[in-house]
This record gives structure tokens, C-alpha cells and sequence, in this order.
């Protein structure tokens, strides 16, 4: 009892009695000092919140009481506030009895009678559940934004401690991640002030209760040793007062545990503190799963581009390593048919030469389509007579649509360039994969092929190549898929009419790689339509005259001494051959050393040279004869002899300042053409 009245018919003993039980009912904490600071009341509010009761409390600095030391110059300036009148809600925190800190907002007030401070009122309210809330809220947020943004699962541990340690002091915490199949811990993270564990068995331990049970635990000291003595756990390490630990399940099974604990109070956490705790734990989980999953898919994506990288080099090894028997078999072949064989036997070696031919053809779309996906490919920048390129394709397919009894026509837009810039190899490659197409898939009618050009820009020409046939056509369904690499528009296309799938994806992608696109227009039973267009530049200059006329019966090499460089014997067999039946005298080395030998010591009208060899290869060998101080050597001739075509090695060539290449297996016509054209 705090006022006192007379009797109780009087008023102001009755409104003291009044006072009296709102001060005490008031869900807040109260406290009346002294101007000075010395408690001279608290309500039973304050007891509850701050564990001192009036005899405690009275008499005593209310800061020494509940201000903890590092609040204590806030608390200075509050009282001071305070004794100016100023009523202000503020959010702080104080400590009870026991040294917990508490959050808690504080209204603090002077108390005047005739303008003289008489009392200080402070009245306090818990806010620590709203607090840990917010704080909840807050550290949930931070956890899922460190698990997003860290690469490392391991670096999200800490963000972890660090937001929990809002909340609980984590002096005491650790994050065990479960190994099922091995039935062992492994702690990620651990702190304690008293043990240090590095990984261990589960069975027995408090983090395995945890597992074995698949819930929550708090366990006071007590309860420990209750489970210790029904042989649940083992105590190892110190014996702590109180250990809280929650499961972290991802999808329902358990991959560890997190925990806390303390060695002083036993009543440090509390079961809602076990809440609070759980709810973290699906966060780190969450947290956790999402971070093993992206880690999985990095590793399956490593793992997929490994995969395709392995598979494009054995691809490349592969077609090299055929290209080079084939291109015997193909040189053999065009000896065989310049050596006047029987009308019987010619058949046969036609047959020969178309399968070699087409062989190569395939190993060569491999081998482009690999260099292509991994983006090797350089276009070359020549300048040619599309008049007569045109000329030159329709010639060998008409020949063949003839065979198949099939209309083959050409019409050429009269304002087209006559001499433009370009990759006629390139350009070669996609008209005729489109037209090998036309015919493989035309039995009746025929081919159209339309070239115009669609539009002029300086010396760049847009021209547009279509080439229409009347074959089977290609279901609309199948109009992009059968652009992919290995995809052809029906299940049995190869059994019927052969191939792999490859010509298209090449075209699509030496179009493109030119700043085009290809579109296709097709239906079944009608016909098909491919069109693209690139742009060529426009030259003034005529390249006619540049090309050597070829004499009908390869005359004009007589006499000339050629020095072959090529280790391949077969190689050097059939070019050999060739050769000599024009008339050439041959020298021939085996590899670029000793290429420069022969050179050094005879004189050579123009060298034939492979470009890879052993010992040293045909580049270094040219790079060596062009820096020769010998004019002589310096200025013969150099016809590269190559199965690439030019644009893998096209840098090096172009500094080399190599006269011409031909490529392997080479073409009897175009080998004699090159050596006539250079020849001194
Ligand atoms: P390949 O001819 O080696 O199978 P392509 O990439 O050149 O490979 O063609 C892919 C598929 O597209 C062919 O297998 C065929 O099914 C279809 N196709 C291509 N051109 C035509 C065409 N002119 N007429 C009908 N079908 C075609």
C-alpha cells in the first residue's frame, strides 16, 4: 500500500486507492526516482519485467538496475531529456537481475509541481517479441540473399552466425551436415568457447538423437543425463546446462542438424526459442538445397561441355585420320582412269571414284561441321568471275540431272556482278550440298535455280541464290528441325536416299556466319524451295587472265624441274605419276628438311609442297626459303599441297606468301592449271 487515506468516505483517499490499482494493473513497468535517480517506487509490472521486488529495488540508481554498461551513456541523455519534459517514446534495450538484456520502449518524464522537479517517471514495455519478429523477418531475408549470391556453400556459414548471433549469442553453435550412407557428421561450422570437434560418427551423439528422432529438442542438464543413462547418448566433451538443436530437411529426409548451446543457464532458451530456431533451419535448408542444386547443375553443365569437347576432337582426329587413306584412294583412282583402262573396267573405277568422292565428302562435312560448332572458321576474301563459277556448278549438275532424267535450269539476273569478293569455296559448299539435295530427293520434274541481286550498296552486292525442285518435299513440322546437325525430315531417309543429316546445318551456319539466313519453303508431294542471300563485294577489276589456259592435251610442263615435298608415299606416288606423263622432271623429299636440302643444291622450276610433315613441317620449310638470302631460293614458286581447305591455316599462308594451294586429293586438271600458272 502505497497512499494513505483517513477513512474511506474520503475522496482523496478514494482516488488514491484508485491510483493505486491502475498503477499496479498497467501492463507496463513503472518506476517513480528521485530528481536524482533513486527508486523510491516500481509496480508489480517491473518486478515481472525486471526480477527485482520493492525492497530490492528501493533506494537503489534505477540506471545501476536495469541499464546495461554499455547503455549507460544513452541512458544519461534519456534522463536528462526527461527532467526538460519532453515525453518521447524510445526503443532500447535494458538488462534484469540477471544481466539478460531486454528489449524493451521506454517513455521517461519529469514530474513538476510549481515549475520544480519533483519526481522522474519511467515507464517501460517489453517489445522483444515484436523485436525478434522484425529481427526473424530480417535475418531470414539475409540468409536466403547470402545463399543466392555465394558461389561456395561453405561461405554462407558464416552469414548464418552472424544473423542468428541477432538473436542468440552464438559463442555456442554449430551446423552439422549428415552423412546418410557413411552415418556421419560433418561440421561445416562450429564454434565453442569449450570443445572442438572435427568430423564424427553420428550413433550416440546429441545431433544424432536429433537425426534418430527427426524433431526439435531442448535438453536441460537433466534431461541429458536421463537420455545418457537410457543409453540413448554418449556425453562427450563438456557438459553444457542447455542445448537446443533443430533438423534441416530437404525434402523430407534430413541433412543435419543446427544447433546451440550454453554451459551457465539452463533457462537461456526456451521452447519458443525452439520455434524460432526451426523456422531458420527450413530457411538454411531452403538455402542449402538451392545452393546444391545450382552447384549440381554447374557441375552437369562442366560435365556436358567436357563431354562435347571430347566428342568434337575425336570427331577431328577421326575424319583426318580417314581423309588421309581416302585421298590415296581417290588419287589411285584418277591414275587408274588416266591409264586407258577397258570400257568394263572404267565402270568400275567410276564407281570407285563417285564413292571416294562421296566418302570425303562426308569426312569433310564432319570435319567442317566440328570447326564450325567450335567457332575455327575463317572466310576467305577472293575475288572471282560468278559468271563462270555459276557456269562451272551448273555444268556438273546438269551432267548428273541428266542422268536422272531430270530438267536442270539456270537464271541469272542480268544485272548481277560479273567479278565479285568472296569464299567461292564457301559459296561452292552451300550451293552444292542444296542442290545434291534437289537431286537425291527429285525422281520427276526437275531443278530451277535462280540467282538476282536484290540490292546494291557502294561496291557490296546483296545477291539472293534460289535453288526450287519438284522432289518429295519436307513436311512443315520438319522446315527448321531438319537444320540441326545429324537430323533429316523423316526416320528413314538415310536407308532410302543416304546422308547424315550434316549439309544443311552447314549451310545454315556458313550463311549466317556471312551475315545471311537461309528460308525454306516445301511441301510434300510438291517440292521444295531453299533461298538465301549474301553479300559479295563488287570488284572493277577483271580477274580473267589470272587463270592459265589449259592446254587440251596438258602440254606446256615439259622439261620443268618440280621438287615434290611430301612424306605421304602414296601421295607422292600418284602426284609422281601425273607429273612425269606431263613431261616434268621430278625430285622428290620426304619431308620440309630435307626439302631445303635439295634446294639448296639444285635449281628448281616450283616446289609442290605438303604443308604437315614430319621433322619440319611444310610451313616452316616455305617460311625458310622466303627469308633465303639466295634470290634463287627466295623466289621459287610454292604450290601448297593440302588437304584442310585454306582457312585453318589461311593466316599463316597469307604471311608465307605461298603462290597457290591445291587441295588433296587434288584433281588432275586443277594440279596442272596451278603448276602452269606459277611455274618459272
Ligand atoms: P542429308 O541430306 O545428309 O540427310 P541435310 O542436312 O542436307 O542432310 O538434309 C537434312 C534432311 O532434310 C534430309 O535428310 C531430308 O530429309 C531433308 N531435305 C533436305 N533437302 C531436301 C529436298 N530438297 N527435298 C526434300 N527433303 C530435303
Amino acid at each position: 500500500m502505497i497512499f494513505k487515506g483517513k477513512d474511506k468516505d474520503d475522496n482523496t483517499f478514494r482516488d488514491k486507492v484508485l491510483l493505486e490499482n491502475l498503477y499496479h494493473s498497467i501492463p507496463s513497468a513503472i518506476a517513480i526516482t528521485t530528481p536524482s535517480g533513486v527508486v523510491t517506487m516500481i509496480n508489480s509490472e517491473f518486478t515481472k519485467l525486471f526480477g527485482y521486488t520493492m525492497e530490492e529495488a528501493s533506494g537503489r540508481l534505477l540506471n545501476e538496475l536495469v541499464v546495461p554498461d554499455d547503455y549507460m551513456e544513452e541512458a544519461t541523455r534519456i534522463d536528462l531529456l526527461s527532467s526538460e519534459n519532453m515525453n518521447k517514446v524510445r526503443q532500447t534495450i535494458r538488462k534484469d537481475n540477471k544481466g539478460n538484456r531486454i528489449y524493451i520502449s521506454l517513455v521517461a518524464r519529469g514530474i513538476f509541481i510549481n515549475n520544480e522537479l519533483v519526481a522522474n517517471l519511467a515507464i517501460y514495455s517489453d517489445i522483444s517479441a515484436e523485436r525478434k519478429k522484425q529481427l526473424l523477418q530480417e535475418i531470414l531475408f539475409n540468409i536466403s540473399t547470402a545463399a543466392i549470391k555465394q558461389y561456395d556453400l561453405k561461405e554462407i556459414y558464416p552469414t548464418i552466425v552472424s544473423e542468428i548471433n541477432k538473436i542468440w549469442d552464438t559463442n555456442n553453435f554449430f551446423i552439422a551436415l549428415y552423412n546418410k550412407d557413411e552415418d556421419k557428421l560433418s561440421l561445416p561450422f562450429f564454434a565453442d568457447e569449450k570443445d572442438s570437434f572435427a568430423d564424427i560418427p553420428t550413433e550416440k551423439t546429441i545431433t544424432g538423437y536429433v537425426i534418430k528422432q527427426n524433431k526439435s529438442v531442448l535438453l536441460k542438464e537433466n534431461d541429458l543425463k536421463i537420455l545418457e543413462e537410457e543409453g540413448e547418448i554418449d556425453l562427450i566433451g563438456t557438459p553444457c546446462k542447455v542445448w537446443m538443436g533443430v533438423p534441416l530437411r530437404v525434402e523430407g529426409s534430413i541433412i543435419g542438424v543446427m544447433c546451440l548451446q550454453d554451459y551457465n543457464d539452463e533457462n537461456k532458451f526456451l521452447m519458443d526459442d525452439v520455434y524460432v530456431l526451426d523456422f531458420i533451419a527450413n530457411q538454411v535448408a531452403l538455402s542449402i538445397q538451392r545452393r546444391m542444386m545450382l552447384d549440381n547443375l554447374i557441375i552437369a553443365r562442366q560435365k556436358a561441355e567436357e563431354a562435347a569437347q571430347s566428342k568434337q576432337l575425336f570427331m577431328s582426329t577421326m575424319s583426318h585420320e580417314i581423309r588421309t587413306p581416302l585421298n590415296e584412294v581417290i588419287g589411285i583412282t584418277n591414275l587408274l582412269m588416266q591409264g586407258q583402262p577397258r570400257e568394263d573396267q572404267m565402270d568400275f573405277i567410276k564407281t570407285l571414284k563417285f564413292s571416294g568422292n562421296h566418302l570425303l565428302t562426308l569426312v569433310n562435312d564432319v570435319l567442317d561441321y566440328n570447326k564450325m560448332e567450335s567457332g575455327k572458321i575463317v572466310f576467305e576474301q577472293t575475288q572471282f568471275n560468278l559468271s563462270d563459277f555459276l557456269e562451272e556448278i551448273m555444268r556438273s549438275y546438269s551432267f548428273r540431272s541428266k542422268a536422272k532424267n531430270l530438267s536442270f535450269d539456270l537464271n541469272k539476273d542480268q544485272f548481277l556482278p560479273v567479278e565479285v569478293i568472296g569464299d567461292p569455296i564457301r559459296l561452292n559448299q552451300i550451293l552444292s550440298n542444296l542442290l545434291s539435295n534437289a537431286l537425291k530427293f527429285t525422281n520427276q520434274g526437275g531443278i530451277h535455280v535462280v540467282v538476282r541481286e536484290l540490292s546494291r550498296n557502294g561496291n557490296q552486292a546483296k545477291v539472293e541464290f534460289t535453288v526450287t525442285d519438284t522432289g518429295i518435299g519436307i513436311p512443315k513440322e520438319m522446315h527448321t528441325a531438319i537444320f540441326d546437325g545429324f537430323t533429316q525430315a523423316s526416320a528413314d531417309t538415310t536407308r532410302q536416299y543416304g546422308g547424315t543429316g550434316l549439309g544443311l546445318a552447314i549451310c545454315k551456319k556458313l550463311i549466317e556466319l556471312q551475315g545471311g539466313t537461309i528460308f525454306i519453303e516445301s511441301e510434300p508431294g510438291k517440292g521444295s524451295s531453299f533461298r538465301f542471300a549474301i553479300t559479295l563485294g563488287v570488284s572493277e577489276k577483271s580477274s580473267l587472265g589470272q587463270k592459265a589456259e589449259i592446254p587440251e592435251n596438258f602440254t606446256g610442263l615439259e622439261g620443268k624441274r618440280i621438287l615434290i615435298a611430301e612424306d605421304n608415299k602414296i601421295n607422292f606416288f600418284v602426284a609422281n605419276k601425273f607429273l612425269t606423263g606431263w613431261g616434268v622432271k621430278v625430285t622428290h623429299a620426304e619431308n620440309g628438311q630435307l626439302a631445303l636440302e635439295k634446294v639448296r643444291s639444285e635449281n628448281f622450276d616450283l616446289i609442290l609442297m605438303d604443308l604437315q610433315m614430319p621433322v619440319m613441317d611444310g610451313i616452316e620449310a616455305s617460311r625458310i626459303i622466303r627469308e633465303s638470302n639466295d634470290p634463287m631460293i627466295k623466289s621459287i614458286p610454292i604450290v601448297a599441297l593440302t588437304a584442310a581447305i585454306m582457312s585453318e591455316n589461311h593466316d599463316k599462308i597469307e604471311s608465307l606468301h605461298i603462290n597457290d594451294y591445291v587441295l588433296k586429293p587434288f584433281k588432275p586438271h586443277d594440279l596442272f592449271e596451278r603448276i602452269l600458272k606459277h611455274v618459272r
